[in-house]
């Protein structure tokens, strides 16, 4: 096992002389990424510390960054071109961003106040114009969970899973930023004693609580990305809520599984963890038994250490102004599949990967009480309601309700770095007449 691969910008020690909290999910050593808008003027890049952003449009046009990155992918309004951008120069521009706004560094940056400004001011966008979607079902825990309420009858896990990272193709066109509220969506579904389907709003509406990473440079169409430089070709992470319509996608999963059970909403966190700040705490993941295939063998850890955890409130504790209730805390550590065999994977028949493409992990769940990322495990397909402080009941999403991820990474002898948060407020369902298009006049107006 080699070491780890660290350099000044990861020292636990180094300060920035923007005022950073304590608690702050952004202190100097995370420097992540994002598209940032004031006023509805153009988007463009910042990089967070703190509570404040910094305008890397700015920078780039003032000549206070290195020429290795072209000055257009710095001043675009999406992340792609600068995903695209190789491991070395990526890592180059890091060190530069942390000398000038570390204690000490460089002043030209604090010279420069109009090259900051307050997250609160700001507008967050997409960070990236997304291909394509891909997501994974990489955790033991959730696939067996979920392997056991879908088929009481059968082993758990089908007979593939220990030997292929399972995932399937997503919408990315329904890929929302953190804070785009979700409707509750319509769809085809069977219940237990009708003998016919029927159309209408999810009764099932969950959440699934994933870590996605946004690809890098990718492969020409025909080549694929070895296990061993998997890294090079993953830009960062967000957090990830799979929202599923259970009961749509249980009478539509098989034999080709999920489609409109998930293809509605998928909300990411808007802030991208560069995988250079989520070095220190990369650790080996579970034995994997049987051994994988070659060409998933990993020869190094591969796995994060992310704490991650669901918050749900519901709107009469807005109202009374109730703090809201954490529902699940796990860890991403333990993930069956690594991202590094997820991106190896799905390169390995030649398929093209692009700067850009978003993959999720799967729902990521632990073995014990609380520690599943998704109500239907939580509750036991609705069998098991959680309670709520307000004295409420939840076996599945029901409107109004407010669902916030969260991620922290935290190892001792490290600063500590956070995700933001991915959060979402479910709205009723359209009527049946608008679902069904009727309405395409009345939606239209209304914009
Ligand atoms: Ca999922």
């Amino acid at each position: 096992m080699s070491a780890l691969d660290l350099d000044e910008t990861h020292d636990p020690a180094r300060t920035s002389w923007v005022d950073v909290d304590e608690r702050s999910d952004f202190p100097i050593q995370n420097l992540p990424f994002a598209i940032f808008s004031i006023d509805g003027r153009t988007p463009r890049i910042g990089v967070a510390v703190g509570g404040r952003i910094v305008d890397m449009r700015a920078l780039a046009e003032a000549g206070h960054l290195d020429d290795s990155i072209d000055r257009s992918v710095l001043c675009s309004s999406s992340l792609n071109a600068m995903m695209s951008v190789t491991r070395p120069r990526r890592r180059a521009l890091r060190r530069r961003l942390s000398d000038l706004l570390r204690n000490g560094g460089d002043p030209v940056l604090r010279e420069m106040p109009g090259a900051l400004c307050d997250t609160r001011d700001a507008k967050l966008h997409l960070p990236a114009v997304v291909g394509d979607y891909v997501d994974f079902y990489s955790s033991l825990e959730h696939a067996s969970n979920l392997g056991r309420l879908f088929r009481p009858q059968g082993e758990p896990l089908l007979p593939n899973w220990r030997w292929i990272p399972i995932g399937y193709h997503g919408r990315s066109a329904s890929i929302v930023p953190s804070g785009t509220d979700i409707r509750r969506p319509c769809g085809q579904r069977k219940p237990p004693d009708a003998d016919a389907p029927i159309f209408g709003p999810s009764a099932r509406l969950d959440i699934e609580l994933e870590l996605g990473f946004f690809a890098g440079p990718g492969n020409e169409l025909g080549a694929s990305i070895p296990i061993d430089r998997a890294r090079e070709h993953i830009f960062g992470c967000v957090l990830v809520n799979d929202w599923s319509a259970r009961d749509i996608q249980a009478w539509e999963y098989q034999p080709l599984g999920p489609f409109l059970g998930k293809s509605f909403a998928t909300t990411i966190s808007p802030w991208v963890v560069t995988l250079e700040a989520l070095e220190p705490f990369r650790v080996p993941g579970p034995t994997q038994t049987p051994p994988p295939l070659s060409y998933l063998a990993q020869r190094e850890p591969e796995n994060y250490a992310i704490a991650l955890a669901v918050d749900l409130s519901d709107a009469r504790m807005r109202e009374r102004g109730m703090a809201s209730a954490t529902i699940s805390r796990t860890s991403f550590a333990a993930m069956y599949w690594s991202q590094a065999q997820q991106l190896a994977h799905a390169s390995s028949n030649g398929a093209a990967v692009a700067a850009g493409d978003l993959f999720a992990s799967g729902t990521v769940s632990g073995s014990l009480d609380g520690t599943q990322g998704s109500l239907i495990e939580l509750t036991e397909n609705g069998t098991r309601p959680l309670h709520l402080p307000d004295g409420g009941e939840r076996r599945f999403l029901e409107d109004g309700d407010e669902v916030t991820l969260r991620g922290r990474c935290e190892r001792a002898g490290y600063r500590s770095i956070g995700f933001g948060c991915a959060r979402g407020t479910v709205l009723p369902a359209l009527p049946q007449s608008a679902a069904r298009g009727d309405a395409y006049g009345e939606l239209a107006q209304e914009r």
